[in-house]
């Protein structure tokens, strides 16, 4: 389920008290049926809402990260083997073989770098 849908029912609650059966948010006081388990239904000023909020920014930050390094590992990965296999008849019958003992590896982290920030910015 993602961040946007979830229902959120963890915030500090308190009974409303006299005849109505239902309770509200201790932070701002808006009732369980008003919030309806979304954090917009806090008040914009609800301290529980603005905490909320930044836990899941830096939720979302670390998952961006995480996506980043997955590409950037397996662009390198791919990108080496592939240099390696369009090398590979060259350097044999050149005898060239420490050819293929000296990959471009920083050229494949640059330009990893580069297509993951190109990607970035053309998927926004
Ligand atoms: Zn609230």
């Amino acid at each position: 389920m993602s961040d946007e849908t979830k229902y959120y029912d963890d915030y500090p609650s308190e009974p409303i008290g006299g005849k109505n059966p239902y309770y509200r948010c201790s932070s701002c006081g808006r009732s369980a049926p008003e919030i309806n388990g979304s954090i917009e239904g806090h008040l914009e000023d609800c301290p529980w809402r603005i905490q909320k909020k930044k836990e899941l920014d830096i939720k979302r930050n670390k998952m961006g990260e995480t996506r980043k390094q997955e590409f950037i590992d397996r662009y390198i990965v791919t990108f080496l083997a592939t240099w390696t296999a369009n090398n590979y008849s060259f350097a044999c019958s050149h005898g060239r073989h420490e050819m293929l003992e000296n990959p471009p590896v920083e050229d494949a982290e640059f330009l990893a770098q580069a297509a993951w920030k190109k990607c970035e910015e053309l998927l926004k």
